[in-house]
């Protein structure tokens, strides 16, 4: 079986999928998915602080979904000290 692999929006690397943490867009904000089970559009990163650091001053985030998502609202999500351990 093929273990997928996502693209880190952060470094850019790539990774297996259970070393990334998803994130997906709803109503114009980026939210952790620590269960994987929202629909639409997701954005992969690694629960590193760095990581989140370079998809902030990249735009990873909004690359991943056109633009449209605020990565600012990631204040609020409580990332990565909630979704670290999963
Ligand atoms: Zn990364």
């Amino acid at each position: 079986m093929v273990t997928p692999r996502r693209t880190c929006v952060g470094c850019r690397q790539e990774a297996e999928q259970a070393e990334l943490r998803r994130f997906v867009l709803r109503q114009g904000r980026v939210v952790a998915d620590p269960d994987r089970s929202e629909p639409g559009r997701g954005a992969w990163l690694h629960p590193d602080p760095a990581c989140l650091e370079l998809a902030r001053k990249r735009g990873g985030f909004a690359r991943s979904f056109r633009g449209a998502a605020n990565p600012d609202a990631l204040e609020a999500t409580g990332w990565p000290e909630g979704g670290a351990g999963r």
